[in-house]
């Protein structure tokens, strides 16, 4: 059985039956035969059964996040927005997939015709995080459905509740059961669905885990997308206007209590506003309601996974007897609940590991710099580059900045963002491939070329 435990609380909300290796194969079968029913549709059919989807969502948001925050802490209110920002997301393909995936001529001369289609790729395997169960889910499953593949969806085991639901509601929308598959448990579950013969494996989640998953499949050439972790940096210039600035990163970093894959997880000061900005950035987080997520104005919940207490424990432990000062928090909480204090580190360097491995939790270090190149030189001194950015009121510089930054995504003056019309993607450990934007749908597709001769 899979238990699934209120983090807030540690009590246990559901005892689930898991997968194991016979249901698996047995659902990757059925998946294989029925895949070719369901890419044989029209178009406007798939769209259809999607845009039922995406107003089930619509309909049952309240319901849908109190089970989210039951099983991950998530805030009430941030899960709320998880569901409400999906639909946004499902628009995006169910008016793009059309334009990206028909097939079109793309020279002719002489008799000769060359054309570009897109075939679906087939069965695959979409390995999800807890995070964010419907955003990550869905950058996937949606784009993966719409253009004529089956899904063996696999929630993280701290976000089965919410994975469960996800598949109800595709299937009353019309997807037939054998074409969305849910399976049930943790990383053997996961380790045991790649094993089958799919086509494709969208994964999300740590570069340990990707690093695994790539090993398995290398030999095998089979598609593989890997969204990974990050060490997101930010660099304030010295012309911003500190209290705004302050605000919006203490909103990036602190968000979904630190656990999103974009949180702002280092930060860069010019020298001459450091003391302003700490103060500032502070204030801030010390204002920030921390307490029962399922309460409407809680804004920090607990961590979705115990062992991660253990992570930030040592990251501040490690900073502080490395001369790091500890401005806010710092201590985990008495359980129950798997729960740490916010926490603000100053006078950090990169010597130290909350500057240089993923921290995943409520807590930032902030370093001062003296000049642009020094920031850029410790902003891309990372094995990471999902985001960075840089806040200034100074157009040029910043385009001069984010030119020369190492990462997927780049953000002037707003950060922790993503947008369902741009690539979302890593640099080095933060992955490989990509999802959104009309890649992200070309990216479920294998392209043939046609050859076309006019006899
Ligand atoms: P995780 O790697 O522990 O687990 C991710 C998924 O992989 C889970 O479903 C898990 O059951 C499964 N899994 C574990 N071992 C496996 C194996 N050997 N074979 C196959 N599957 C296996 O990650 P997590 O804790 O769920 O997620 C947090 C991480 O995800 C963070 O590093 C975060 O930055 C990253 N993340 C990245 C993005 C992005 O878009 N780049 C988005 C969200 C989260």
């Amino acid at each position: 059985m899979l238990i699934v435990q209120n983090p807030a609380t540690d009590a246990t909300i559901a005892e689930l039956p898991q997968d194991n290796a016979h249901s698996i194969a047995a659902k990757y079968l059925a998946a294989r035969a029925a895949q070719p029913v369901w890419a044989a549709l029209p178009l406007p059919t798939r769209i259809g059964v999607l845009t039922r989807f995406r107003d089930a969502l619509k309909s049952d948001v309240e319901r849908l996040a109190a089970i989210l925050t039951s099983e991950t802490g998530k805030p009430i209110r941030q899960a709320r927005n998880e569901i409400n920002g999906l639909p946004a997301r499902i628009d995006f393909f169910l008016e793009s997939t059309e334009a990206a995936i028909t097939a079109r001529d793309v020279h002719k001369a002489g008799g000769m015709r060359e054309q570009i289609s897109h075939e679906p790729l087939g069965v695959v395997a979409n390995i999800s995080a807890w995070n964010y169960p419907y955003f990550v889910g869905g950058n996937v499953f949606v784009p993966a459905l719409l253009t004529g593949n089956a899904v063996l969806y696999k929630p993280s085991e701290f976000a089965t509740l919410s994975g469960i639901e996800i598949g109800a509601l595709l299937h009353r929308s019309g997807v037939p059961q054998s074409v969305f598959a849910v399976l049930v448990g943790a990383g053997a579950i996961g380790s045991e669905l790649i094993k089958q013969p799919v086509d494709g494996v969208f994964f999300t989640g740590s570069y340990a885990t990707g690093q695994r998953i790539a090993r398995e499949l290398g030999p095998r050439m089979v598609k593989l997308q890997l969204e990974l972790g990050g060490k997101d940096p930010i660099y304030v210039r010295g012309d911003v206007d500190v209290a705004k600035a302050a605000a919006s990163l203490a909103d990036g970093a602190m968000y979904n209590t630190g656990q999103s894959c974009c949180s702002v997880e280092r930060i860069y000061v010019y020298h001459t506003i450091y003391k302003d900005f700490v103060k500032a950035f502070v204030k801030e987080v010390a204002g920030f309601k921390s307490g029962d997520p399922a309460a409407d104005d809680t804004y920090i919940g607990p961590l979705t996974r115990a062992p991660q207490l253990d992570v930030l424990e040592r990251q501040v432990a490690d900073a502080v007897a490395k001369g790091a000062k500890l401005v806010l928090g710092g201590t985990r909480l008495q359980p129950p609940g798997n729960w740490f204090e916010s926490t603000v580190l100053t006078h950090v360097d990169h010597s130290m590991d909350v500057m240089r491995e993923e921290s995943f939790g409520p807590i930032i270090g902030i370093q001062r710099v003296t000049s642009d190149d020094e920031a850029v030189r410790l902003m891309n001194d990372t094995e990471y580059g999902l985001t960075a950015g840089v806040y200034t009121q100074d157009e040029l510089r910043a385009n001069e900045i984010l030119s020369q930054l190492r990462a997927g995504s780049v953000y002037w003056n707003c950060c922790d963002r993503v947008s369902p019309r741009l690539p979302w993607s890593g640099v080095g450990h933060s992955g490989i491939g990509l999802t959104l934007s009309t890649y992200g749908i070309e990216a479920f597709t294998r392209p043939k070329a046609w050859h076309l001769k006019s006899a």
